[in-house]
């Protein structure tokens, strides 16, 4: 005899569907078969219901058609015991004038259609086709009706991130779908292999049980595969769950998420309820599968918002230190700068030189100051703009002006080259000066000895739609590629601070970016190492950009 296969998944193809005709009339057992293969589908025959049964046990038939009596045993009784072990089979009664009410039993048995004798080949071929089609649309259906929970779970669990209720919607889901009576989710305790009870619904389970819960959580964790433990069928079941399967048929799934074993999904049901079935196992891997990426999603975000408020806390307290220390700093060093600067007038020789030492490092150490408060209230959004009409030109020759001497201190060539066409923008100038001073000053403090650096404002050709563009432009070291956009970072800079060659904390391109973006515009840095940067900024004409 050929060996039972199991049924095709995709049950859609009509040609070629399998059928078995069980009749004790030579005759109708022919012409039946005859035109059945006709249509395309694969048919065997039987003589009565018995040898029905056998050979159904061996093939797994879509379509049972059937005479309802025959010797040794009838159509109803063979159809019944079938669909014991083959629920989803199609029955087609064959049946006499004479015998309608036993063909409406047979309706009532599950038959989902009858043909009365004699009967023409459409006509055969017509009821086995609608029967079929049928069986096609309840499936579909099942399987529209199974897509509904799944849709709305994978809904509730993608919008939830908070763990512990995602975790109870799981359990309840689990319970609900599969009228199950107990339901639990078992977590794997991180760095252990041992498993928590994360959340549950339905009757409680005892907790004594929990070496029970312990030693299933390993065996699917082994296998990876759910795992049934039904007392009725395998006696194995008994070893693994021994006193817990009191509860009657428990069912285990993993909690997987990229090859990695989280947790178990845990459900039971009572004794004597019926068992889980192929659909409820299968519905339960793909909630299990999505459960388990929920529940590491909402973890991972869990994980990211305490760093992050731990961040902030830490952020707080800095800004609140640099906060106090700038205003404790700022009133004394205003006394120093203030009676040096009395004193340098009537003093001479040496000492004129150790004031002057004093004014130049009080001076820096003012400038550290008035960018931490800055910076602060550039976070803070404290800082308002004021702006008025202004000449670019005006102001960047101003700031070129201030920078000369420091310029000339080192041997640089400090310029401008700005077109005396630019039309009046509007702006904040102290806040304009303060961009341009903290750029100009990093351009002087980088260059080497001998070097150049410009202020370029190129004329209406190069414009970002109404924006005027500046440019910085030194020819120092340059800025290496991945130091390029974290530049702009507070505290961010490029040489090991414990190396540096320069002075300076890190704030003053964070404070430039403020103002810039303050204005409307943007920073950025053109730079080729061992060429020189380029800072550019853009300034609106006016607010509105136009
Ligand atoms: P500071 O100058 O106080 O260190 P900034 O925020 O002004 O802080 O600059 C951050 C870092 O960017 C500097 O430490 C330096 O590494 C780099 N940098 C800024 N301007 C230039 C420049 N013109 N040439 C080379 N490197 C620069």
């Amino acid at each position: 005899m050929q060996e039972r296969q199991p049924r095709a998944q995709d049950q859609t193809a009509v040609i070629g569907e399998l059928i078995l005709i069980a009749d004790d009339e030579p005759d109708v057992l022919e012409v039946s078969r005859y035109t059945l293969q006709l249509e395309g589908y694969r048919v065997h025959v039987a003589r009565d219901g018995l040898e029905a049964v056998e050979r159904a046990r061996h093939t797994p038939f879509d379509l049972f058609l059937t005479d309802l009596k025959m010797p040794r045993l009838g159509g109803l009784d063979a159809f019944r015991r079938i669909r014991e072990f083959e629920p989803a089979i199609v029955g087609v009664a064959m049946t006499g004038y004479g015998t309608m009410t036993t063909a409406i039993e047979a309706l009532k048995l599950g038959f989902s259609e009858f043909v009365i004798k004699p009967f023409t080949p459409k006509e055969l071929s017509a009821a086995v086709s609608r029967a079929l089609e049928k069986e096609r649309l309840r499936r579909e259906n099942v399987r529209l009706k199974a897509l509904i929970p799944l849709f709305e779970l994978s809904r509730a669990f993608m919008s939830t991130t908070d763990v512990q209720r995602l975790l109870d919607k799981v359990a309840q889901t689990g319970l609900r779908e599969t009228h199950a009576d107990r339901a639990a989710c078992l977590l794997i305790e991180p760095g252990t292999d041992r498993f928590r009870l994360a959340a549950r619904a339905g009757k409680s389970l005892d907790p004594s049980l929990s070496p029970v819960w312990d030693r299933l959580g390993r065996q699917v964790a082994r296998t990876r595969q759910p795992l049934v433990v039904d007392p009725n069928r395998s006696p194995a079941s008994f070893l693994l769950a021994g006193e817990a399967l009191e509860t009657g048929v428990i069912i285990a799934l993993p909690l997987i998420v990229q090859d990695r074993m989280i947790g178990v999904l845990l459900l039971g049901k009572p004794s004597g309820a019926p068992p889980f079935s192929q659909s409820d196992t299968d519905l339960l891997s793909v909630l299990a599968g999505q459960a388990a990426v929920a529940i590491e999603n909402a973890t991972l975000f869990r994980k990211i918002q305490d760093a992050y408020r731990e961040l902030e806390k830490t952020d707080h307290l800095k800004s609140e230190f640099i906060n106090v220390a700038a205003h404790e700093l700022r009133t004394p060093l205003a006394l120093i700068l203030g009676y040096a600067g009395l004193l340098e007038e009537s003093v001479e020789g040496e000492a004129r030189e150790y004031l002057q030492a004093i004014l130049q490092s009080g001076t820096r150490l003012r400038t550290i100051v008035d960018d931490m408060v800055n910076l602060r209230s550039l976070e803070l959004k404290q800082v308002r703009l004021t702006r008025q009409p202004i000449s670019l030109e005006e102001v960047i020759a101003a700031a070129v002006d201030a920078f000369q001497p420091l310029a000339a201190s080192k041997r640089i060539r400090l310029y401008c080259d700005v077109p005396a066409e630019l039309a009046q923008i509007e702006a904040d100038p102290q806040k304009l000066e303060l961009i341009l001073g903290n750029l100009l000053s990093n351009a002087i403090k980088f260059t080497p000895p001998g070097g150049e650096v410009a202020v370029i404002v190129r004329s209406s050709a190069e414009r970002e739609c109404d924006d005027v563009v500046v440019r910085v432009r030194d020819t120092g070291p340059g800025i290496p590629l991945p130091a390029r956009e974290q530049i702009f970072a507070r505290f961010y800079q490029v040489e090991e601070s414990l190396t540096r060659a320069h002075n300076g904390i890190g704030l003053g391109l964070a404070i430039v970016r403020g103002m810039v973006e303050l204005h409307g515009g943007r920073v950025w840095v053109e730079s080729e190492v061992e060429q020189g940067s380029t800072f550019a900024f853009t300034i609106p004409r006016s607010p509105a950009g136009g």
